[in-house]
């Protein structure tokens, strides 16, 4: 195949690009480097197959040649990046989607958009189904990045329906891993990094508020899954080991060794109380299950900050 991903620069995004240059395929990565980093792609530059295209998605998307898959996952996607750039944001969902949806149609490609749990909002409902249309203030700061998704959702569904275009949504959930940018703000960042250099652990609000981590390999997993179903309804993708920060924050101190304390800082504002993926119909759609531990991501993720942080590395 040869596939267009869209954000392959980011967290996400890159190791989607490995795994499908990995498996034989060729891919056209594009990103405008805003959340997205060279060193994340720098090993697959001059690799066979793989080509970098520097471009903003909410601009008009030309790609040469056959394509056979659209990806879309470039966009600010960590609660303090799309804080920072709320318009970007909106336009990487809204513009984005309609620019890389186009494309897919003019190729004659299979589609498949990048969503997430945040189109739940702050949910009433738990666990959270697909079928659970969500508790979003669109208003408030998170609004900008839940009401793209929300619109970029609702965008794919039209040109599955009105150009019979062949779509696929993955929301996902929580991920970690290596290549998550140290500086960008999300709960697993900030704990190991703030661990491994003995500083505070910052905990917002009480810590009773809850997220379930899926590590960044079995996402990918689920994701190509998806891409190779015929499923065109949204999918959850993401681990139903749900826990709460306080706990996380625990585990991160025990799988690094580190006496750093804990401090509280306030709770930023619409930060869903609680979050875990219903996972049913990964599973009998796709045959989808996580399979790594927990504490086994977090040690690996734990490894990547250690290596940024050696001399000559990072
Ligand atoms: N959080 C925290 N300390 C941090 C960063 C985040 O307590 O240093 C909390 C945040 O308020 C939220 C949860 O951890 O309740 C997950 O935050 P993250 O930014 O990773 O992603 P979200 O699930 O909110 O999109």
């Amino acid at each position: 195949m040869r596939v267009v991903v869209t954000g392959g620069a980011g967290f996400l995004g890159s190791h989607l690009c490995d795994h499908l240059i990995a498996r034989g395929d060729d891919v056209v990565c594009i990103d405008n480097f805003s959340t997205g980093t060279r060193s994340n792609i720098a090993h697959l530059r001059g690799r066979q197959g793989f080509t970098l295209v520097e471009h903003d998605v909410s601009a008009y998307v030309d790609v040469a040649g056959a394509v056979d898959a659209v990806l879309h996952f470039a966009s600010p996607a960590s609660p303090v990046d799309y804080t920072r750039m709320p318009i970007q944001t909106l336009k990487a969902g809204s513009l984005g989607t309609h620019n890389t949806l186009g494309l897919a149609k003019a190729k004659d490609a299979t589609f498949l958009l990048a969503s997430t749990s945040e189109v739940y909002g702050d949910p009433l409902v738990h666990p959270q189904a697909e079928q659970y249309w969500g508790n979003v203030n669109h208003l408030g700061p998170r609004g900008v990045y839940d009401e793209a998704k929300r619109f970029a959702e609702a965008m794919t569904m039209a040109y599955c329906r009105y150009h019979g275009l062949d779509t696929r949504i993955v929301r996902v959930f929580n991920t970690y891993g290596p290549r998550m940018r140290p500086d960008d703000g999300r709960v697993v960042s900030n704990f190991i990094v703030a661990a491994l250099a003995d500083e505070p652990i910052t905990i917002y609000g009480d810590g009773a508020q809850t997220r379930s981590f899926c590590f960044v390999d079995d996402q990918v997993r689920g994701i190509v899954a998806l891409l190779e179903s015929g499923e065109h309804d949204p999918v959850n993708i993401g681990s139903s080991e749900e826990l709460t920060v306080a706990e996380l924050a625990e585990i991160v101190l025990e799988v690094t060794g580190s006496t750093s304390p804990v401090r509280c800082l306030p709770l930023p504002a619409d930060d869903p109380k609680r979050r875990c993926p219903d996972a049913a119909r990964a599973r009998e759609l796709l045959g989808w299950s996580p399979s790594v531990a927990l504490r086994e991501g977090l040690g690996r993720t734990a490894e990547y900050f250690r290596s940024l942080a050696a001399p000559g590395l990072g």
